[in-house]
Parts: structure tokens; C-alpha cells; sequence
């Protein structure tokens, strides 16, 4: 077989190197070559051509053959350089070898050329072979199999590298450690090969999340790590929102679809931490935070640390809290925009503890809901909800009850009899009841969410999605499920006044919602101006502070009594 031989020869005698290329065709090969003779036209040669072997001609007079090694050697090149010596160039010859060329063949004897020159490809291919086996090794030591992501060596050593590069004055470094919420979900459903697919695919949108120049590695099973180099701490958390919000748009894998929700912790370099250690440990607390939020991202706090005491403490109370009814109750109300009548209100569970005082449900929910805790606890509070709307109603008042419940207690399989046993005993319409749950939660496994929803829809009962626009869910999806109202997040609200971007939001939201049939309650409306531009957007509901903090059952009916005067203010007609 006739293997191409691409040959570039240093050679002033045009006679010479036909000699020379014979040789090289007798031993079988098709030769294609150039013939040069200066140094400029052989570096031009070198850089522009992909070339197998290098000839030079010892005894040429417009060049130094040890000058052309110098600028061979300098291209870093690794082909055959041999060089063809007179008889009386042998001592030279010899020097030039020790310069770096392969071989030297002697012009006068060239049949030990052909030899010379297939050994020395020979090598050369070894050397290449042995090159890219260490390249592999390398990149297989550093990277991770699946996702082709950096791997925690690497990413560590870029942390470490990144640290000492680093001016404590005047550069930002952001570590973000991100953990899937339910991929455990996705791979039991899936199966592991679709599994690795969204893994694959969630990689790909991470890198393409963040810019060229910052690392996104794989650090081990869902935990992933992003570096985030010379940006300032406002614009490192608008990266965040939009990686999260990137990873949570739907997935297609083999026709499913399939959303995913993660949780972030953040740490900054140098404020919480000056070496690759803390740096590590403090994003992972902030990360664990963060988890217990049921996902969003936590910035580190120090004082993150020393919640975790507390915590295992708070989760075993949480039993006896329960058990002892050392929970109460607060209603707070939702009121009609157009009438100002009062429609309903939602319950909220509160905990006074004897030895930290009142804990907040924002700290003592998430525990619940890690633990079965949340079981008990919600029927705990359905319970007393649907006794006090009993109460209620033998004094002739009557409520919409809503109650907040958790994705879990969803999934419990004997979770909607309960409900509807608790309906029956208290003897209440099922329409009275409206459950409250977050889109996010929601979204995690919606086909499954749908089932069981149905269950409970068939009987009568309302949902409502809570914390609307917090997670990522497309209306036209959230159509399909089972819900009558959206209650949009208080953290578009808050500041709707001033921040015309989220009155954008809103005023969207409001119009699609009402063009699918859905209802919108407006949460944390703190003072008359936001009161006044939600009714002018056509807002179905308002709930908050401005209307009524959430009150005790008593303090309610009391509310209630002194409420015409607010209704005659603030209703349209
Ligand atoms: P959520 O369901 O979004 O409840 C609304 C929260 O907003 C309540 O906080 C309420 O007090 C507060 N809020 C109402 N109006 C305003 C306002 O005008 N301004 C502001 N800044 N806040 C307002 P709360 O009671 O601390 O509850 C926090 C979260 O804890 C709830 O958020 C809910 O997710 C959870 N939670 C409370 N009770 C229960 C429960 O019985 N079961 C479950 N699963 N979760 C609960
Ligand atoms: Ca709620
Ligand atoms: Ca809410």
C-alpha cells in the first residue's frame, strides 16, 4: 500500500533534491513536496502546511542548517528532522543531531535514507499515540464521563487558582453550588438512560448559562458547582435567577416532558470565606438553606451555621407541638376588588414555642416537610380550619376556608381520604375548602400532581396555585391542571409601585389568567396605592396587611364587625 509522504526540503539544489525525492518514491511512497531555500520561505512553509517530515541539506550556502534546527525546534513541531550531510560534514552532521535533528543521512550513500525515514515516522506516530493516550488519561482524571462537565478535582484547582489570581479589593468571585430537588423523581419515571439524558441536557444548559470564561463543573452525582469570576454580588444574583430559571424550564426526554426544580447556595470570595475549604462549606450551607426552602437560591449567612442545632431540636418538638396543641390558628381575610366583600380566608399556622417564643411557619414548615412531621401537622390544621368554619357557621358567618398543603402530603397515598373523611365529619360542603399549593411544588412532577389533584377535584374541592411566578410554569400548562385561581407571589407586589417591570408582570398575568378562566388573588397588598393599581388591573381578590393581618379566630369575627366602613371605601360601585 502506497502510503503519502508530505515533505518539506531545505535544499539549494534543485538536482540534489530530485535525487533526494526519488529515493523516498523507490521505497514505495507518493511523495507531494516543496523545496525551499531560506529560512523565511521554510517558516512560512512550517506554519501554513501540515507537513510529515523535514529534509535539510547540511552544505547549502544561503542558509545555516543550525539555524534552520533552531527555528524547527521553536515551532514545537514534533516530525522528522533529518538532515543530509557531505562525507566531510559528518562531525557537524553529528552536532546537529545533538541540536535536536532525528537522523543524518550521508548525501553520497543515500540508500540509508529510506530506512532512516520510515523508523523515525515510525516513532514519531508512537510518540503521537503515547500523546493523545496521556491527553485522554488527563481529561478523564478531570472531567466527568456523562456530562463532559469539569470535574470537583478540577473545579477545585480552578477555585485554588482562581483564589490566588485574585485581588482581595477589587475582584468578586461567586461560588454557586446547585442541587436538583427532584431528580430522583425524573430517574424513577424516566428510567436511568432517559435519567442521563436530562442530566446531559440540564449540562448543556449551564454552560450556555453562564459566560466562556467561568467554570461549570459536575461535582458529584446532581450537585453541580459554577465559578463565577469578576462580577459584582447585584449582578452575580441576577445570574443566579437566570441559571435557575433556565434550569427549570421543561425538559423533553424521548416525548416526556419533565420540569426540574433546583436549589443554590451562593458564597462570596473574599466576604465569606478566603480559601477553597470555607468557600466550599459555606456555599453548601447556603445550598442546605436553601433545600429546606424547597429550592430558589440562599446567600451565605454566618448565622446559617448555628441553625442547625436548633433544627433537629425544632423537628422532634414539632411532634409533641402537635400532639400537645401548642399550635393555634390564624385566618386572615381575602376580599372581593370590585364589592369589597369578604370571600374567605386563608388559614396560617402558627407556633409558640416555650423556649424560642413565636417560630416562624417559613422555618418550622420546610422542617416538617422533610420529616413525615408534615403529615400530622397539616391534618392537624385541616382539623381545626374545618371546626372552626363549623363554629363559624352556627353564628350564621360563612367562609371560604383555605388551607396551605404541602407537595407531600399530596403524594400521601391515603391523603385524600383523610380529607374527605375530616369533610364529612365536620359536615361541611366540599366547595368550602380551598387548598393552597405552591407552583413550584406543583411543577416538580405535574403528571403526577394532575392524579391526585383529580381525586380530590371530583369531590368538590378547590386549588389554588400558591406563589405564582416564583417557579417556572407556562399558563398553558398550568391550565391542564385542576385550579380555578393563581395567587400571585407578594414579592411582585411589593414594590409594583415603583418597579414598573414587575407592574408588567402582573398586568400579563392578570389578562392571561382571566382569557384561560382562571382567577387571580393578589397576597401582600400592604398600603392603598398597590390596592388601587391592582383593581385597575382587574385583580380578582386581595389578600394583606392592608386589608387585615392574619388574626386569631376571635379577633376576626371582631375585624369583621367593624369592616363596612373599609368595604364602603374601597368597593368600585
Ligand atoms: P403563604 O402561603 O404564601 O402565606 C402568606 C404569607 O404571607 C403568610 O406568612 C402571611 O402572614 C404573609 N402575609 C400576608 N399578608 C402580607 C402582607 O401584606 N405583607 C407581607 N409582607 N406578608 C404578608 P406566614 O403566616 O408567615 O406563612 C409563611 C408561609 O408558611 C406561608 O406562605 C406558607 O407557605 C407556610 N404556611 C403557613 N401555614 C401553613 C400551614 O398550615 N401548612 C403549610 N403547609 N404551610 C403553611
Ligand atoms: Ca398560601
Ligand atoms: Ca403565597
Amino acid at each position: 500500500m502506497s502510503v503519502i509522504l508530505r515533505v518539506l526540503l531545505l535544499e539549494d539544489s534543485e538536482k540534489d533534491a530530485k535525487q533526494i525525492l526519488d529515493e523516498l518514491e523507490k521505497g514505495g511512497y507518493i511523495v507531494t513536496s516543496e523545496r525551499v531555500d531560506t529560512l523565511i520561505l521554510m517558516t512560512a512553509e512550517l506554519e501554513q502546511k501540515t507537513w510529515d517530515l523535514v529534509l535539510a541539506d547540511y552544505s547549502a550556502s544561503r542558509y545555516s542548517a543550525l539555524d534552520a534546527l533552531t527555528i524547527f525546534g521553536e515551532t514545537g513541531l514534533d516530525i522528522p528532522f533529518i538532515v543530509i550531510a557531505k562525507q566531510e560534514d559528518e562531525q557537524l552532521a553529528v552536532e546537529a543531531m545533538q541540536k535536536g535533528a532525528q537522523d543524518y543521512v550521508i548525501k553520497d550513500n543515500l540508500v540509508r535514507l529510506l530506512p532512516a525515514v520510515q523508523r523515525e515516522l515510525r516513532e514519531t506516530e508512537i510518540r503521537a499515540a503515547h500523546r493523545r493516550a496521556d491527553e485522554t488519561i488527563r481529561y478523564q482524571a478531570y472531567h466527568d464521563a456523562l456530562t463532559r462537565l469539569p470535574n470537583r478535582a478540577l473545579f477545585i484547582d480552578r477555585l485554588q487558582q482562581t483564589i490566588l489570581a485574585a485581588d482581595r479589593k477589587t475582584v468578586n468571585v461567586s461560588l454557586m453550588l446547585l442541587d436538583l430537588n427532584n431528580f430522583k423523581g425524573a430517574n424513577d419515571t424516566l428510567g436511568h438512560h432517559a435519567g442521563d439524558i436530562l442530566l446531559q441536557q440540564l449540562a448543556s444548559r449551564l454552560r450556555a448559562s453562564v459566560r466562556q470564561s467561568d467554570t461549570v463543573a459536575r461535582m458529584d452525582g446532581v450537585e453541580f458547582a459554577i465559578l463565577v469570576n469578576g462580577i459584582d454580588h447585584h449582578k452575580t444574583l441576577s445570574a443566579a435567577r437566570k441559571i435557575l430559571d433556565m434550569v427549570e424550564k421543561p425538559y423533553l426526554v424521548n416525548v416526556n416532558q419533565f420540569v426540574l426544580s433546583a436549589s443554590m447556595g451562593i458564597a462570596f470570595f473574599p466576604e465569606n470565606g478566603t480559601t477553597v475549604d470555607t468557600l466550599i462549606r459555606h456555599a453548601d450551607t447556603a445550598l442546605q438553606a436553601a433545600k429546606e426552602n424547597q429550592g430558589g437560591f440562599v446567600l451565605y449567612r454566618t448565622d446559617q451555621k448555628q441553625k442547625s442545632g436548633k433544627k433537629i431540636a425544632l423537628t422532634s418538638e414539632l411532634y409533641q407541638a402537635i400532639a400537645n396543641d401548642e399550635l393555634t390558628l390564624n385566618f386572615q381575610p381575602k376580599v372581593d376588588f370590585k364589592t369589597a366583600e369578604i370571600y374567605g380566608v386563608e388559614t396560617l399556622v402558627r407556633w409558640n414555642h416555650s423556649e424560642y417564643g413565636f417560630v416562624s411557619p417559613e422555618e418550622f414548615i420546610p422542617l416538617a416537610e422533610q420529616t413525615e412531621v408534615i403529615q400530622d401537622l397539616t391534618l392537624w390544621v385541616l382539623k381545626n380550619a374545618l371546626e372552626q368554619h363549623r363554629r363559624w357557621s352556627e353564628q350564621g358567618i360563612h367562609l371560604k376556608m383555605a388551607v396551605n398543603l404541602s407537595i407531600k402530603n399530596l403524594m400521601d397515598p391515603s391523603c385524600h381520604c383523610k380529607i374527605l373523611k375530616l369533610i364529612d365529619d365536620f359536615n361541611v360542603e366540599p366547595n368550602v375548602l380551598e387548598l393552597e399549593l405552591t407552583e413550584t411544588t406543583m411543577m416538580s412532577d405535574p403528571a403526577a400532581a394532575l392524579r391526585k389533584m383529580e381525586q380530590l377535584t371530583e369531590r368538590g374541592i378547590n386549588f389554588s396555585v400558591d406563589d405564582f411566578g416564583t417557579g417556572y410554569s407556562s399558563l398553558s400548562y398550568l391550565k391542564r391542571l385542576p385550579v380555578k385561581v393563581l395567587k400571585v407571589d407578594k414579592s411582585f407586589l411589593q414594590d409594583i409601585i415603583r418597579d414598573e417591570h414587575d407592574a408588567v408582570i402582573v398586568r400579563a398575568t392578570i389578562d392571561l389568567a382571566h382569557n384561560l378562566g382562571l382567577k387571580i388573588v393578589a397576597e401582600g397588598i400592604e398600603d392603598r396605592a398597590t390596592w388601587d393599581l391592582l383593581q385597575i388591573l382587574r385583580c380578582d381578590m386581595a389578600q394583606g396587611y392592608y386589608v387585615s393581618r392574619p388574626l386569631l379566630a376571635e379577633n376576626l369575627v371582631a375585624w369583621m364587625e367593624n369592616y363596612d366602613e373599609f368595604k364602603c371605601e374601597h368597593a368600585l360601585s
